[in-house]
């Protein structure tokens, strides 16, 4: 399933949210402020590294000179 990005206008916290594409942002609760004033970032996936730690794609390998 697709993840999706929302930034709230009410407090302007961004968060993911896996979610189906039916799902409509207005009725997307903030998870901080808890306001359903978000908006939907279409973004498939993160570009932050909190969740593809499975598939590695922006970690290191192990066997790099760096580490
Ligand atoms: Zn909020």
């Amino acid at each position: 399933m697709p993840i999706y990005e929302f930034k709230c206008k009410s407090c302007d916290n961004e968060f993911e949210m896996i979610c189906s594409a039916n799902d409509d942002a207005g009725d997307i609760a903030c998870p901080r402020c808890g306001e359903r004033k978000v908006e939907k970032i279409m973004s498939l996936f993160s570009s932050s590294c909190g969740s593809c730690g499975s598939s590695g794609s922006c970690s290191a390998p192990a066997s790099s000179p760096f580490t």
